[in-house]
């Protein structure tokens, strides 16, 4: 049986946390999580990395200086990750609280944040309020700028496990379920489910860091243990396909004055909470048609210009549960602090963490492992957490070991439910393989080196080379960021013909003779390496500026083979050709999308005219979250015409045709 020092159940942001704080300690630790890396709260929270602002109006000062602390901590060690993001504040002639009031709050929150730069705030000039996104200006007062952390929480989870597992001593079951704890004098036994398969280990210490499942988690536990009372509450957020740009809105809600906000989300706009009682199973949470109604009327009433919205234009919509404490007062109103428990004071062997913060992962896992360090053997400390920096996974320089087992885990995945369709437009890495039916037309004539005129003639019909075929298709993209995306398409073209000449061809500096038999090759290949940059972006659409080089590689061969004569001709033209363009995907619905390319430039380099014009459209139908089946048509045109006086001619070939193929995305 294997032997941890920690085994910790959730792969959430607060498992994640402390995988990576027991590994930094010195400490062997195993996550067990039962679906992905955040599938459950951590990828459905608002996303903001901030010390609680409202948190002052209920006195929960030591709450929001640690926020405000962990906030700094990871804007340090996790730029690319955590932002810092202007938040307006609208206050009109009915908003509860005035811009005095405000103002006292903010300076309060500036002393608590020790007036770190990140802390500074002030009004918007009123000649400014034209750029904020449309904002209703009707009875506004004032508008109030302060700063705050925005993030993607399922990234930044990930990021965290990538950091512990980069530091070694961390190992992650998934998905995996735990069963079953038994707990011993000096540890606890442990039971998962893997792989069908029932797994047995110990760990000194057992934290349960399961979200809205902690409860459940904690009543497997045998003897039992305590097992606070606490309420799910669900918060719904909604992404509508209407990009605000200035930053985030922090506005009441028209229908009761509870706080929404309306942040700017790849491109679109995410919008949320809400806050209703939720006494179902935490795999029920879901976001209800009242709660969508709820935050649209949000939208509609502080953007004019979204006044026709309705739940039809929602574009993506998820639901995660807070737990918060049991009591009778309302959800907005009870203490955010996280609750720690233990199985006992001395040497625990059961931690259990309720509820919590996103931004507070890291001071969570700070203070479970200061409660559980008298369990735990003396190792000698590896790192840092508030030194670790974490960047996103796919900057991990283990990202392409990690590739195969997610590609292979993507293929394998069966059983998905609607929330896990991630839109195309966020995907971060793409495969593409397949195979097209092409068909192909090529001219040219190639003059000798001492200036005689080669014959212009139509390979497919002078040298019999086949007119169509199947070649294999590539592609792989890999998005970098929210709007930068590199893409590499490969595409090979091998032909071969075998005829007897009717007419005298010059073939370079060959002549061709009636009669002679003739063998020939025409091979094409590029690969095409482009950068492209999304100019709109939303989960619902993507159009992306392109600037690509395609090093083109053209091979012509032909041969006679006769007792009388011998003649073995090869021709061979190879270099970048640059193209520029655009690349668009639209989101029909869940399973089907679009994708449609074009890309061309002409260029005039010495002696050289050439251009390459590529064009693609494809409907894709997705099968599983991860893997889409495609077809669609492609054009490829190249033309080359040289002036050289020893390589003079021209080269001029179109090749078209239907495509299907299978897609890998993530
Ligand atoms: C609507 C909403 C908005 C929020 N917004 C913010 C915000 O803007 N900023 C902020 O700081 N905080 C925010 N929060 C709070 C924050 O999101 C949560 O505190 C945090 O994500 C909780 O993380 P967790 O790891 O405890 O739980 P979870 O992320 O829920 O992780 C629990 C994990 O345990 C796994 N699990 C369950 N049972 C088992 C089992 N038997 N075996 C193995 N694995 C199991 C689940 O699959 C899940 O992945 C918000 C919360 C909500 C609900």
């Amino acid at each position: 049986m294997k032997e941890y020092d920690v085994v910790i159940i959730g792969g959430g942001v607060h498992g994640a946390g402390v995988l990576q704080a027991a590994v930094a300690a010195g400490h062997s630790a195993l996550l067990i999580e039962r679906k992905s890396l955040a599938s459950g709260t951590s990828s459905k929270s608002s996303k903001l990395i901030h010390g609680g602002l409202r948190y002052l109006e209920s006195a929960q000062f030591a709450l929001v200086r640690e926020s405000l602390r962990e906030r700094s901590i990871l804007l340090r060690i996790a730029p690319e990750l955590v932002k810092l993001q202007a938040f307006y504040l609208p206050v009109y002639r009915d908003t509860r609280r005035r811009p005095w009031q405000l103002k006292i709050g903010l300076w309060m929150y500036a002393l608590l944040g020790g007036f770190d730069s990140a802390t500074r705030f002030g009004s918007v000039p009123k000649s400014d309020w034209i750029k904020l996104d449309g904002l209703q200006t009707k009875n506004l007062d004032a508008v109030i700028r302060y700063y705050d952390g925005q993030t993607d929480d399922a990234e930044l989870t990930r990021a965290v496990v990538q950091s512990a597992i980069d530091l070694g001593g961390a190992e992650v079951a998934m998905p995996a379920s735990f069963d079953q704890a038994t707990l011993r004098e000096d540890g606890v036994e442990i039971r998962y489910s893997a792989g069908g398969a029932s797994v047995s280990c110990t760990a000194r210490v057992l934290v349960n860091a399961a979200g809205p499942w902690a409860p459940h988690v904690a009543a497997q536990v045998d003897p039992p243990i305590f097992i606070p009372a606490v309420d799910l509450v669900q918060g719904t957020h909604i992404v509508i396909p209407f990009a605000v740009t200035a930053g985030i809105y922090y506005v009441e809600s028209p229908t009761d004055g509870r706080a929404v906000f309306v942040m700017p989300w790849h491109g679109a706009t995410l919008i949320g909470t809400t806050e209703t009682p939720f006494n179902a199973s935490p795999d029920q949470a879901h976001p209800l048609p009242e709660e969508e109604d709820y935050l649209l009327a949000v939208a509609r009433h502080y953007f004019p210009a979204l006044k026709s919205l309705t739940r039809a234009d929602i574009t993506q919509r998820f639901a995660g549960l807070r737990v918060l404490p049991a009591a009778s007062q309302k959800a907005f109103d009870r203490s955010r602090e996280t609750i720690f428990t233990a199985d006992r004071d001395l040497r625990p062997r059961v931690l259990g963490i309720y509820g919590g913060k996103l931004t507070g992962w890291r001071a969570a896992a700070a203070h479970v492992m200061q409660r559980i360090a008298s369990s735990l053997p003396h190792r000698p400390r590896r790192a840092d957490t508030d030194q670790m920096i974490l960047r996103r996974p796919l900057m991990n320089k283990n990202a392409t070991f990690m590739l195969v087992p997610v590609l292979a885990m993507a293929l394998l995945s069966g059983h998905a439910r609607a929330e896990d369709y991630l839109s195309p437009t966020q995907e971060r890495v793409r495969l593409t393989i397949g195979a097209s039916r092409q068909s192909s037309t090529t001219n040219l004539q190639l003059d000798s080196s001492a200036g005689v005129q080669g014959t212009a003639v139509n390979a497919e019909d002078t040298f019999g080379l086949d007119k169509s075929d199947f070649e294999p298709k590539f592609q792989a993209m890999v998005r970098v960021g929210e709007r930068h995306r590199l893409r590499f398409d490969y595409f090979s073209l091998d032909r071969t013909g075998n005829t007897t000449v009717l007419d005298p061809i010059i073939f370079r500096d060959v002549t061709l003779l009636p009669g002679d038999p003739l063998k020939t090759n025409l091979s094409l290949r590029m690969l095409g390496i482009n950068y492209e940059y999304s100019i709109l972006h939303s989960d619902r659409y993507e159009v992306a500026f392109t600037i690509g080089v395609n090093d083109t590689d053209i091979s012509a061969r032909g041969r006679v083979s006769t007792q009388a004569r011998h003649v073995d001709q090869t021709e061979d033209q190879a270099g970048p050709l640059p193209t520029i363009g655009l690349d668009a995907t639209y989101v029909l619905s869940k399973r089907f999308y679009f994708d449609a390319r074009g890309q061309y430039l002409k260029i005039h380099v010495q002696n050289l005219d050439g251009s390459l014009g590529i064009y693609e459209v494809d409907g894709l139908y997705r099968l599983r979250p991860n893997i889409s089946f495609g077809v669609g048509y492609n054009i490829v045109r190249a033309d080359l015409d040289s002036t050289k006086s020893t390589e003079s001619g021209f080269f001029n070939f179109s090749t078209k045709g239907p495509e299907v193929f299978v897609r890998v995305a993530f």
